[in-house]
């Protein structure tokens, strides 16, 4: 009974293994097995799709989170374009500390880390189709 968590053929959830006993008269001649979430129920243990033998589906090498290594490197990348005041268009790019031009290269010492950009999330999976 180590492995009761399934991921239901029919209805998709991850969801517990339920073992209902099959009694004739008195005698337990069997065991039903059903998805906790939608009640299918398997003809055979063979049949159930236990937690972790699907080839994972939902999670990604792109849902893992990045590592965001702003402090590496600190020094080198003391650069204006790594700087919070560093403001770039199509025309200049632009110091908003020091209100003159800069190149993105410049190096300050008034030089402030902006933060990491958001890390965009990717798409929710597609619904998975019903069986
Ligand atoms: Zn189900």
């Amino acid at each position: 009974m180590a492995n009761i968590e399934i991921v239901c053929a029919a209805c998709g959830a991850e969801a517990l293994l339920r073992r209902e006993p099959v009694f004739e008269g008195f005698r337990k001649t069997g065991e039903r097995l059903l998805c906790s979430a939608c009640g299918h129920a398997y003809d055979n243990e063979a049949e159930v799709p236990f937690k972790g033998q699907q080839r994972p589906q939902v999670f990604t090498a792109a849902d893992k989170p990045q590592a965001v290594d702003v402090f590496e490197d600190d020094e080198k990348h003391r650069n204006c374009r790594y700087c919070v005041h560093y403001v770039v268009n199509p025309f200049t790019q632009w110091c908003g500390l020091h209100r003159r031009d800069v190149e993105a290269t410049d190096r300050c010492d008034q030089f402030k880390r902006k933060p990491p950009a958001p890390v965009a999330k990717p798409p929710p999976p597609p619904p998975k189709p019903l069986l």
